[in-house]
């Protein structure tokens, strides 16, 4: 990184600059460079704040600007989003495994903590949990080293009916929508089969363990397997 650190990670960045990392290292995973609209969509600010903010973590070599097109993280700045994502992702573990909190609870207060926590204590954490591999929500956990399991996956909305998959991850960042699956019996882990798909966007519907349950389509597509 070109700024001096007073701590080995992710340093004396901001908080907010750390969040502009991370929201381009999510966009960028379509593929496309991640559009100054959409990093402020993301965000909450204005499109206008955003270039400002670009032309910045540009001058620190973490990210590359393409007029027109975007922003790319350079290698540095993948570094610093992953290992932001590494300890988002230890801390909801640690909330959920060590302090009981329900799974639905732990994005907001782990969005607060990723940006204060020291490296120790998040080594430590992750220690104590055993170096996990996935959050509570299936994500996979970056190592210190800036690896991760990069893998697309389907979603349920992509299967095709009598299909068996088991249930990888899904999006942390609504608890209501946590809650309404962890109501149905969708959580990691567990195995699903279709068992009827309504035409036009309407309901899924599927087989979890014994139990069958009729999800929306909209659901069905948030919620990501892997075959068995
Ligand atoms: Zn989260």
């Amino acid at each position: 990184m070109a700024t001096p650190s007073r701590r080995d990670t992710p340093g004396a960045l901001t908080g907010q600059a750390e969040d502009y990392l991370k929201v381009i290292y999510h966009l960028e995973r379509s593929g496309e460079a991640a559009a100054t609209s959409d990093i402020a969509a993301e965000l909450g600010v204005a499109p206008a704040s955003v270039s400002g903010m670009l032309q910045r973590l540009a001058r620190l070599g973490l990210v590359r600007v393409e007029r027109y097109r975007g922003a790319r993280l350079a290698p540095p700045g993948r570094h610093v989003a992953l290992q932001l994502i590494r300890r988002h992702r230890i801390i909801e573990s640690f909330l959920a495994t060590k302090l009981g909190y329900s799974w639905d609870d732990v994005h907001d207060e782990a969005e607060r903590l990723e940006h204060a926590a020291s490296t120790e204590l998040i080594e430590r954490m992750a220690e104590s949990l055993g170096h996990p591999t996935a959050d509570p929500h299936g994500a996979p956990i970056p190592t210190v080293e800036g690896r991760v399991d990069e893998r697309s996956l389907r979603s349920i909305a992509e299967m095709t009916v009598r299909e068996t998959a088991r249930v990888v991850r899904m999006s942390d960042r609504d608890p209501a929508f946590l809650r309404y699956l962890a109501g149905v019996g969708l959580t990691p882990g567990v195995e699903v089969t279709i068992v009827a798909i309504a035409p036009f966007d309407g309901p899924v519907e599927l087989r979890i363990a014994r139990k069958r349950v009729s999800i929306g389509a909209a659901a069905a597509g948030q919620v990501f397997i892997e075959p068995v």
